[in-house]
């Protein structure tokens, strides 16, 4: 599906995530001119990502746009040092080599990274295109949909930690023997508000959810952001996401309520947690954002 017509440089952009897949050109003005977006299938998944990206690359010449880079968000597990990826929604995917297998196939550098730090860098290039002064020196974008993750950025790098895990936010314990997390812990933020926890719990697709399981999931949300808020003093949070964006209004609502309850020290007075910049179209451009993050920052990732 063509969107627009395309200024000459562009990125590739690749988000996998549970429920579906999307290939897109996004370009230097952080506009998605090309999309494609297929349901996540349950076998060949490679085979149909790979049509679709060849889709995208004929575009590209057809149009005379040239591609930069390739960046890729996908869901975890991942080592991205390996460019190797074994999402647990795609059970056909262990240890893929998808880094290669792109490059191959692309013929371009190709950028690997969970699908919430792409989101934050999306939020980032949002914000520096509109006013690089007021840039927040630490922000952080959590991503609530089939899993829960959150990606930092601080000084202008994205946080990266010890082995590149920094920001597993789902992982922050909300509830004091609560449900089960796959992680094998107890009452963990995605095992309450993710897609699928919250699936299980009311026997019926996220988006079915009634307004008190909206709230209930954004009130922990919330509790978990105050308290990630207070170990790191930032107080700009964006969140996006199906889960999240499709909650809406009492979702949010009941997120910022809830943290900034929790979260009581006086440098976190400002905690603001609203919808990410891009909507539905973050997870292309943060995958935009992640090949261009690259290209400036050539020794981080
Ligand atoms: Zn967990």
């Amino acid at each position: 599906m063509s969107l627009s017509t395309a200024s000459s440089d562009a990125y590739l952009a690749v988000d996998i995530g549970g429920t579906k897949i999307s290939v897109g050109v996004v370009n230097t003005a952080r506009t998605v001119v090309y999309e494609s977006r297929i349901s996540t299938p349950t076998t060949q998944v490679w085979e149909s990502l790979a049509k679709q990206v060849s889709g995208a690359l004929a575009w590209s010449s057809a149009n005379n746009v040239c591609l930069l880079a390739c960046g890729v968000g996908c869901g975890g597990p991942m080592r991205v040092d390996e460019g190797v990826v074994s999402p647990l929604h795609i059970p056909e995917w262990r240890d893929f080599p998808l880094v290669f297998e792109m490059k191959e196939l692309v013929g371009l550098d190709v950028v690997l990274e969970n699908d919430a730090k792409a989101l934050v860098l999306a939020e980032h290039w949002s914000r520096r295109e509109k006013n690089i002064n007021t840039v927040p020196s630490i922000m952080m974008s959590v991503l609530v949909s089939t899993g829960v993750g959150a990606g930092i950025i601080a000084d202008e790098k994205l946080l990266m930690g010890r082995t590149g895990n920094a920001g597993h936010i789902g992982h922050v314990i909300v509830q004091e023997n609560g449900n089960k997390c796959a992680c094998g812990a107890r009452g963990c933020l995605e095992a309450h508000i993710s897609g699928p926890a919250i699936e299980r719990a009311i026997g019926a697709p996220a988006s079915k959810a009634n307004i008190q399981t909206r709230v209930a999931a954004g009130t922990l949300l919330g509790q978990a952001i105050a308290s990630v808020a207070a170990t790191m003093d930032l107080t700009d949070v964006t969140v996006g996401g199906s889960v999240a964006l499709g909650f809406g209004d009492e979702f949010f609502q009941a997120a910022q309520i809830s943290a900034r309850k929790h979260a009581g020290l006086t440098f976190l007075k400002d905690l603001t947690i609203s919808p990410v910049a891009d909507r539905s179209l973050a997870p292309l451009v943060g995958a935009a954002a992640l090949a261009k993050y690259s290209i400036e920052h050539a020794s981080c990732l």
